[in-house]
């Protein structure tokens, strides 16, 4: 997609620039036998069951709208979840809505929370959307950069320093796209007392939450104090191999949710109603084919992390999700040429770092929701690559 400018479009938009992954699926796409590490979704279909019980609800005729916060009883199921995995209690009539996708659930979370000129702030590299939702909400993303020396964890004195009288929240994700990394509860912990200290909102990209492979997964929320002053997104594109059904969820406090769900109403009405009939199966019974893709992730995450540090990529150990993040500054190449270069001479796509921010510079986002035979090919590629530079 070219970033063309137009009279009849807004300056806002004028401006923005379309997503860098975008350009690399539409060189890969003309290409034969490429292997792509390059896009950010699961390689499992949606269990049977799932998908049965929206064809079910079809056949049942269950095609009107629902309520705008989502069906009750899916909302029901919801709640129960995050008590029962996350150890965080919601109601499902005053705090929970079911949006499209967590991707509707961050932009309605702007739209409610910022006056224009307010100050989020953004820990980078990040998800390619952040920056964008915000400054559509009429907002300023502030960057914070972590780095590769701190595994990618934001250290509270970064976030300190840039706090001002207009700073209304931080934007979290862990565990992050696209560096994989997962913050511990002390980490959270440090983080929460920032929020407090300067009465901040944290909103709290979760939906890589089902997806943490080392460690037990803290949210946000359930850190003391914290389910007050968090808008909790979340979501079952990931941890539930959903992406095309576009369905997401906020968790965030009364007054809050109340105000979000005028804008989710104006502007959505409503989320997809046979998919939320599949995501209320998915959640009373779709534990088993989740604990199956954690453990495949898993294998394939040590698999890829493992490998790129034996052929000179650096790369730290991601606790989460499903990208690997390694180091390319070895090879003297920026991250955008290296993709170009890879995809074009070997047909291996990934992403170049400096997509997700200015601190992505030197690294490539690799998804390992690949097979492991396909990730074994990737990395006889990569290898061959570097090594004939
Ligand atoms: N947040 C992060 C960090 C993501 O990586 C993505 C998808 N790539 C989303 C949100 C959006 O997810 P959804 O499909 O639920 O809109």
């Amino acid at each position: 997609m070219e970033s063309t400018k137009s009279k009849y479009v807004s300056k806002l938009v004028n401006e923005l620039k379309p997503s860098g992954i975008r350009r690399f699926f539409d060189l890969a796409a003309g290409m034969e036998g490429v292997i792509s590490l390059g896009v950010g979704e699961p390689d499992f279909v949606t269990p049977w069951h799932v998908r049965e019980s929206a064809i079910n609800s079809l056949e049942q005729g269950y095609t009107s709208y629902t309520p705008n916060a989502g069906l009750l009883e899916l909302r029901q199921e919801i709640a129960y979840y995050m008590k029962n995995q996350f150890n965080v209690e919601y109601s499902p009539k005053e705090e929970i809505i079911v949006t499209v996708g967590a991707s509707s659930a961050i932009d309605i979370a702007m739209r409610t929370i910022l006056d224009p000129g307010d100050e989020v702030i953004v820990v980078e590299p990040c998800f390619v959307a952040y920056v964008p939702m915000v400054e559509l909400a009429g907002g300023v993303a502030v960057q914070v950069q972590a780095s590769k020396e701190n595994d990618f964890k934001i250290q509270p004195d970064q976030l300190e320093a840039v706090i001002t009288d207009k700073t209304k929240a931080i934007m979290l994700c862990s565990p992050n796209n696209p560096t994989g990394t997962m913050l511990s509860k002390h980490e959270l912990e440090d983080i929460a007392n920032l929020a407090k200290k300067y009465d901040l909102l944290i909103i709290a990209d979760e939906i890589y939450a089902e997806l943490a492979y080392d460690e037990e997964y803290t949210s946000m929320a359930a850190i003391e104090g914290m389910k007050e002053r968090t808008i909790l997104v979340s979501g079952f594109s990931k941890g539930f191999a959903m992406t095309g059904w576009r369905l997401g969820f906020v968790c965030s406090p009364p007054e809050i949710s109340n105000a979000m769900l005028k804008v989710h109403q104006y502007a959505l009405m409503c989320a997809s109603t046979m998919a939320q009939y599949a995501a209320i199966e998915a959640l009373k019974n779709g534990r088993p084919e989740v604990d199956e893709m954690i453990k495949s992730y898993r294998r394939r995450r040590n698999y890829i992390v493992q490998s790129f540090n034996e052929i000179g990529l650096e790369c730290h150990n991601p606790g989460g999700a499903f990208y690997a993040f390694p180091s390319i500054k070895s090879t003297g190449l920026s991250s955008q040429e290296f993709a170009e270069q890879l995809l074009l001479k070997e047909g291996v796509a990934v992403v170049p770092g400096d997509v997700f921010g200015e601190s992505g510079e030197g690294h490539i986002r690799c998804s390992y929701a690949t097979s492991l035979e396909q990730l074994q090919e990737a990395i006889k590629r990569i290898k061959h690559f570097i090594e004939n530079l």
